[in-house]
Order: C-alpha cells, then structure tokens, then sequence
C-alpha cells in the first residue's frame, strides 16, 4: 500500500493521489455509509473474495477502458491476483446527493458479492439484471442520471481540471 492509499476495508485501499479532497470528503464517507447498509452475509462473502483477490479503488479523470456509449458511473475489474473498480470522479464529487454515490458503489460491491457468492456470471445482460435487483432488495437507489444534463457538467470538471488527465481509468488500472 502506498502512503497516498486509505484503507476501506481490510482488503481494500482507496487510491488517493491529486484526487484527495474528493475522496476524504466525499468518497470515503459514502464508501462507510454504503458497507453500513450491506446485509452481513454479502458483507463476509465480499470480505472473503477480496482477502483471495485485494482490490484497489481508483477515482477516475475520465472512463474510458471499455467504449461502451455512455460513460459508467463505476465498473470493477476481475483480475487474476487482483480486483480494481473504478469510478467516475466528477460524478462522486457533484453528485447532488450522497445517496446517488451509494448507489454506484452499493452496485459495484454487489457484482462483487456475486463473485464471492457464485452468482456472477458472464452474461453481462443477466448479470447487470440480478445486480440491480440485488442492489435494491439492500434498499440502495440507482443514479440514471440524464446524460443530456449530466455530459456538459463532466466536460466542464474535466476543462477545469485538465491537470488530472493522468488519472484516467485505463492509466490507473493497468499501472
Ligand atoms: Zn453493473
């Protein structure tokens, strides 16, 4: 673990980087609001699947791994040896209410209690479907934010901080 890092979880370290501000004062605290808010069996099976396979968080300048057409709010990683989920940054620190953050991360956690359960499956259509059912039978709301409204926001956060560039997700992932 790094010195800029902050552990969420035993497992689970918080990338902090230029992006401190936005993680301390917004991440971090909807990160513990969401973990609070997870039923105890899907906590102890995320638990145990990133004690097998560590996870990373990384805040991102910019969502640009997959060419999907609209930008993810937040995706996760399986990897070998590690797991990564990353989230769009200018989202976690304008989003209007914390809940709309909770939302994101309760959803990238339940693909992971999938994983650690062994529901997950490879049918993205099917998988995103039970994700999202999940995320709601643990009382989270899911943030579909009106791209027309929300695209001119994250392109004016990203001409104010050009200088984050770097911590685009394919950058921070596969450093
Ligand atoms: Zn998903």
């Amino acid at each position: 673990m790094k010195q800029a890092d902050k552990q969420l979880l035993t497992n689970l370290a918080l990338h902090q980087d230029a992006l401190k501000q936005v993680a301390e004062d917004r991440f971090a605290p909807a990160f513990a609001r969401t973990w609070k808010q997870i039923p105890f069996d899907f906590q102890v099976a995320i638990k145990n699947y990133l004690k097998k396979k560590p996870g990373k968080v990384f805040l991102c300048y910019k969502m640009d791994y997959g060419d999907l057409p609209l930008e993810p709010l937040g995706r996760a990683f399986w990897f070998e040896d590690f797991t990564a989920f990353t989230f769009l940054a200018p989202f976690v620190q304008h989003a209007a209410t914390i809940e709309g953050v909770m939302g994101v991360i309760g959803h990238e956690l339940a693909h992971c209690a999938r994983r650690g359960v062994g529901s997950w499956t490879v049918d993205t259509e099917k998988e995103e479907r039970e994700t999202r059912s999940l995320v709601e039978s643990w009382g989270f709301i899911e943030p579909y934010p009106d791209p027309r409204v929300w695209a001119p926001e994250i392109e004016a956060w990203r001409k104010r901080n050009m200088k984050l560039r770097h911590l685009s997700e394919t950058l921070q992932v596969k450093r």
